[in-house]
């Protein structure tokens, strides 16, 4: 008899997740990263914060954690933080820092971060503390959104063309680019084509439990999808307004010009 279970030896790693390093000491970012793709993460390093929120908004593949340094060239590690919570993204967030005053530690959670270690800090915790992070988000709707659809998820709508695989969007001719927010929550819309979806199934489905959004986000995220698509976005035809019940998307309203 056995007490060695074979088929833990074979359970499969889970699908890859993506680390951002934030950090402009190069040595100790270098280390982290070989640390973390030793244990099966990919890992990209940005130097500093405009770099990292391009990285994050902009990126050819979503970021699934950020490890956040404070002390960063130009803006802060804070601000950093603060421009992604604000911009709708609920991604967890480490600070690993050099700071270790009481005050440094709230302002940093005060900013959105979910965890923060001190520097110098122990390498195997921090690998526990981002599996953790990434476990607790797993189960966030969303997560590994390009791995849900096909290689050629293509969706049009209005003068739009969107593929939600490549995060590619043309508004007539003209090549333009979602943030990673923007992207899914159109990509709920699509889903729910014609369906009058309230504000707190957006909030639920789109942004999932993290408790910094709220239903004026919604609506400014509305707004920003009616810029891109509607010929008046005062006149709304694709993103309509349901009266004290929400949004409705209509992809292909009658008369409309193709
Ligand atoms: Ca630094």
């Amino acid at each position: 008899m056995s007490f060695v279970n074979p088929s833990l030896a074979s359970v499969p790693v889970k699908s890859t997740r993506h680390v951002l390093v934030v950090e402009d000491e190069q040595h100790l970012a270098i280390g982290i990263k070989f640390n973390l793709e030793a244990e099966g993460y990919r890992v990209t390093v940005a130097g500093d914060g405009p770099t990292a929120l391009k990285l994050i908004e902009q990126g050819s593949e979503p970021v699934d954690l950020v490890i956040l340094d404070l002390m960063l060239p130009g803006m802060s590690g804070y601000t950093v933080c603060e421009t992604l919570r604000e911009a709708g993204h609920v991604l967890p967030v480490l600070i690993l820092s050099a700071r270790t005053l009481a005050e440094d530690r709230t302002r940093g959670f005060d900013v959105g971060a979910d965890q923060y270690l001190e520097k110098p800090f122990d390498l195997d915790e921090l690998i526990a503390r981002v599996r953790n992070l990434l476990a607790r988000h797993a189960h966030t709707p969303w997560i590994g959104l390009d791995q849900k659809v096909g290689d050629s998820f293509e969706f049009a709508a209005g003068r739009v063309k969107v593929n939600f695989n490549t995060f590619k969007v043309a508004v007539g001719d003209e090549p333009c680019r979602l943030t990673h927010m923007e992207m899914k929550l159109l990509r709920y819309f699509a889903e729910n084509e014609g369906s009058v979806v309230s504000r707190s199934q957006l909030l639920d489905n789109v942004w999932g439990l993290s408790n910094s959004p709220t239903t004026r986000t919604v609506d400014n995220f509305v707004m920003r999808l009616r810029k891109y698509f509607e010929l008046d976005p005062a006149e709304p035809r694709h993103f309509l307004s349901v009266r004290g019940a929400g949004y409705q998307f209509v992809a292909e309203p009658d008369g409309e010009a193709r």
